[in-house]
């Protein structure tokens, strides 16, 4: 006896994750009768990260629902900007150091590691902080124990900071983050940094600050262009400064 089927339609969004839009034409799709809803959707390559509500004739059902023959499923994609369950915080995988750096620039809390330390480790460490786990590996945001994940749809960094900004509307604080540590950036005297500038950087400079966890000593005005230019560009787009410091 032949399988029952459904008919799963991808919103747009998704269409990158089916093989484009032709695909995602409500493809027939057979049911074991057993399986839920939301593992047949990653069977069809959409991590759940990226859903935000099935739909049933018109209706959402949760992901444990088992489909029946017969039935029509919509899966639309997440809202913009998706609410959290706790504050924005952020875990990037090994391959989005570039990244990283830019969301530390503009003062997002985001952790991350130049070594890759498997994804286990980073499931579990996206549990244990509350950080959202960003990456570009379907089957690392497939896994239960995350807090939450996104998937970074761009392989392009400029792309990838409007992705997450658009995304997951962080508060933004630019120059308060060390970009090398995630620390916490505290306003320095320039007596206090003597020993670490060269003599142009001192006469140069009145404003520094220090990185409260590595040390790393920052001074304004030594950003150059492009810096200024992704802070200028997000804070135009994404955001408002609440609290600016050197
Ligand atoms: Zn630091």
């Amino acid at each position: 006896m032949e399988k029952p089927e459904i008919a799963v339609a991808f919103a747009p969004d998704l269409h990158v994750f089916v093989g484009g839009a032709e695909r995602a034409e409500r493809p027939a799709v057979r049911i074991d009768g057993a399986a839920t809803l939301g593992h047949l959707v990653e069977s069809l390559g959409v991590p759940l990260t990226e859903v935000g509500a099935l739909l049933l004739d018109g209706s959402p059902v949760p992901t444990s629902h088992i489909p029946r023959g017969g039935e029509a499923v919509t899966v639309l994609a997440v809202s913009r900007p998706q609410p959290l369950p706790g504050p924005a915080r952020f875990l990037l995988d090994v391959h989005l150091g570039k990244l990283a750096r830019q969301l530390r620039l503009l003062g997002v809390d985001t952790a991350y590691e130049s070594i890759d330390i498997g994804d286990p480790a980073l499931a579990a460490r996206s549990a244990a902080e509350q950080r959202v786990m960003l990456s570009r590996d379907r089957g690392l945001l497939r896994r239960r124990e995350l807090w939450a994940g996104g998937y970074v749809y761009s392989h392009r960094p400029e792309e990838q900071l409007r992705d997450v900004l658009s995304r997951f509307a962080p508060p933004l604080a630019p120059w308060t983050r060390c970009t090398a540590c995630n620390g916490s950036l505290r306003e320095a005297t320039k007596e206090s940094v003597h020993d670490e500038l060269a003599a142009g950087t001192e006469r140069s400079f009145d404003v520094f600050a220090r990185c409260e966890d590595c040390g790393q000593v920052y001074w304004r005005g030594a950003h150059h262009g492009r810096l200024n230019a992704i802070v200028a560009d997000a804070v135009r787009e994404f955001g408002d400064i609440p609290a600016t410091r050197a």
